[in-house]
């Protein structure tokens, strides 16, 4: 709407005229066929930037999908803290390494894949669990409306109950029609337990479960002895047989990144959970700015494997630069093609990136008038300095920050640290965080940005130095938080407006 100067209301209204009523939301992305007819219903000329326009898409969804192979569920384990769920995932993660290759080392990738005993008369043979529920790639995928979990066990102490944590996963199973749920309630070896009040309490909350004619299965586990883990296994594929989760097992892939690292001899790896199509080596991958040529493909056992099918999960080698977890993984085409693709991804990261500016400085605006009006009633002695100090806030100077740092957790504790640095005349603004040691996309997007470069224990390639140095951008680097907040806090400072 501001390309060609309407409001975004009546850019609205027109679309819901052209029959594009499930595409208005602000953050809807239209391609470039609809937004020429949206611009001539404007009467403007529209020109199309093929070059612009470019990116690699995911496969269409099948138009047949019941004649599609079964795949393995993927399973997340929720609950309360302290309920048990680690020790659950570490029962049952030993119990398919037992099973499955014989001297397997158990790697942790954030997903692992137990076994179906085929005495059960199931036609699955495998489960996937994931064992990063709280972990930011699930918040990441959630809020980007990925359906990557089928399932979720419920896990309730029975020497507890219903806790805070319960109450949250029942609201969000609740949300989710098609998301199944099983109970496991857990501890049942701890003496004196009584898991009929735990049923009941479930019950409660509105969760209908089969104990009480309803459709949501109970067991009775122990992730300590691995008692009724096995009906736990059984339960489940008669849920997903029941579900019927199918997907193509050939074509272009389509899948999440679930972990990345970078890992001494092999560089940039990634935990690849496979949705659709087949994972190969030697095929070229797109994740958000990074790509891969796959050299190397490693299941949970730290097994080499040949391909990697919908609802596996697989270690990736052969990143150009580190991915993010959360990130969408699609096949990349050519090499020009994932290069084309990349350079308008950038290009659109930094567009947002204006337009987070933008829509600042616009709140701003918009607190400072509400300001200005109250102010108007105060006697003019009183309001002078203050109205000052808000027409300064017009101009308010940001210093754009890429962080990079060695592992998820202190990520965030490093971005929480420094986004509070400043004051409404000069501000941190982090434009990307992400983890592993400084790339060349880090230095491009610190260029484009005209900001820095902050690295927290990670180290800083010379040749990074040097391509840093060549294009201006200066690096902050340290392994103490608080170093890079004063050497963040000077460089605030130094955008500070001289006192006159
Ligand atoms: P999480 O916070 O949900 O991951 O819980 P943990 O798996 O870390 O377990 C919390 C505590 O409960 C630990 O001390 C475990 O040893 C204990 N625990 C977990 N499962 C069981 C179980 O089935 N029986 C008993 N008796 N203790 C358990």
């Amino acid at each position: 709407s501001r390309l060609i100067n309407v409001s975004l209301e009546s850019l609205q209204r027109k679309m819901i005229d052209a029959g594009m009523e499930n595409a208005i939301s602000y953050d809807h992305v239209i391609n470039s066929d609809y937004a020429s007819i949206l611009a001539l219903e404007f009467k403007k000329n529209p020109i199309i930037d093929e070059e612009a326009a470019f990116d690699i898409f995911p496969p269409y969804p099948h138009p047949n999908p019941s004649t599609l192979p079964l795949r393995p569920p993927i399973v997340t384990i929720m609950g309360h803290v302290d309920h048990g769920k680690t020790t659950l995932l570490d029962t049952l993660r030993s119990a398919s390494v037992a099973k499955g290759e014989a001297g397997g080392i158990t790697q942790h990738i954030g997903a692992f894949s137990v076994p179906v005993a085929q005495n059960s008369g199931s036609s699955l043979n495998s489960i996937t669990f994931l064992d990063t529920p709280g972990h930011a790639a699930f918040t990441a995928m959630r809020a980007r409306g990925a359906r990557v979990t089928d399932i979720v066990v419920l896990v309730v102490a029975a020497d507890d109950g219903v806790m805070p944590q319960t109450k949250e996963v029942i609201e969000l199973v609740k949300k989710d029609e098609k998301l199944g749920v099983v109970v496991a309630i857990n501890k049942i070896d701890k003496p004196g337990v009584d898991s009929d009040h735990i049923k009941k309490a479930l019950l409660a909350e509105g969760l209908q479960l089969e104990c009480f004619d309803g459709h949501i299965p109970v067991v009775e586990v122990s992730g300590l002895t691995g008692q009724g883990l096995e009906q736990l296994v059984e339960t489940i594929s008669l849920m997903a047989e029941v579900a019927e989760l199918r997907a193509e097992r050939s074509g272009p892939i389509y899948g999440y990144v679930l972990e990345s690292k970078v890992l001494k001899g092999l560089g940039p790896v990634a935990t690849v959970l496979v949705l659709r199509g087949e994972l190969t080596s030697g095929s070229n991958l797109i994740s958000g700015v990074a790509s891969a040529r796959v050299r190397q493909l490693m299941d949970s056992n730290g097994k080499v494997v040949k391909s990697a099918y919908p609802g596996m999960a697989v270690t990736v080698a052969g990143w150009k630069e580190l991915p993010s977890a959360g990130d969408e993984v699609l096949r990349g085409g050519s090499e020009a093609e994932i290069k084309k693709a990349i350079t308008n991804r950038k290009r659109r990261l930094e567009q947002v990136v204006l337009e987070q500016d933008a829509e600042a400085i616009n709140e701003r605006r918009r607190n400072d008038r509400i300001k200005r009006e109250r102010l108007s009633e105060i006697p003019e002695d009183v309001a002078t300095e203050t109205t000052e100090e808000v027409a300064n806030t017009n101009t308010i100077k940001w210093l754009r920050l890429v962080v990079k740092c060695d592992v998820s957790g202190s990520g965030e504790a490093v971005v929480g640290a420094l986004e509070g640095i400043g004051n409404n005349l000069a501000q941190v603004k982090i434009v990307q965080s992400s983890i592993g040691d400084i790339t060349e996309s880090d230095v491009m997007m610190a260029k484009a940005v005209q900001g820095a470069i902050v690295a927290f224990s990670v180290s800083v390639p010379r040749a990074m130095q040097t391509l840093a140095a060549a294009n201006d951008i200066p690096i902050i680097s340290s392994n103490i938080i608080y170093r890079l907040m004063e050497a963040v806090k000077e460089r605030v400072i130094a955008l500070l407006p001289p006192i006159i």
